[in-house]
């Protein structure tokens, strides 16, 4: 059989080193040829375990999605798709999905954990906030 492409989106998680981000969990998707879906499964397994150890309290959680594309990777080319079953209303749904990000973590209980946004202004990871000053010292 032929080789083919497939995209295969695994699941990270980036856990919290006391600085920088708190938790966070990362979907991440690479193109891999194979001749079949098994085998495309196992080339994105290594690479994700080959991915986690580079990283520093990144953990792969086993979770691996396999899409075999329908046409040659380029432009307008559908990489990634997937289904999932849903009673929701489409805006709460994608909230649940995607929820957007805090308007401000102290309103939440929760402090700021900053970074440098660049032109003397830090950013928080967590939330909409953006302040003055190098606060991610
Ligand atoms: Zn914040």
């Amino acid at each position: 059989m032929k080789k083919q492409w497939f995209s295969a989106k695994g699941v990270f998680v980036h856990r919290d080193s006391g600085s920088g981000p708190r938790q966070l969990y990362e979907e991440r998707v690479l193109l891999v040829r194979a001749r079949t879906f098994r085998k495309a499964r196992k080339l994105a397994e290594k690479d994700a375990q080959k991915y986690e150890r580079l990283l520093d309290g990144c953990a792969f959680t086993e979770f691996v999605e396999v899409f075999r594309l329908f046409d040659e990777p380029g432009d307008g080319a559908e990489v990634f798709s997937t289904m999932e079953q849903s009673d929701l209303e489409p805006k709460e749904y994608v909230e649940r999905r995607y929820p957007s990000k805090p308007a401000d973590c102290e309103a939440e209980g929760r402090e700021h954990r900053y970074y440098n946004n660049g032109h003397g202004y830090s950013a928080c990871y967590h939330c909409s906030v953006v302040k003055p000053g190098e606060l991610w010292h």
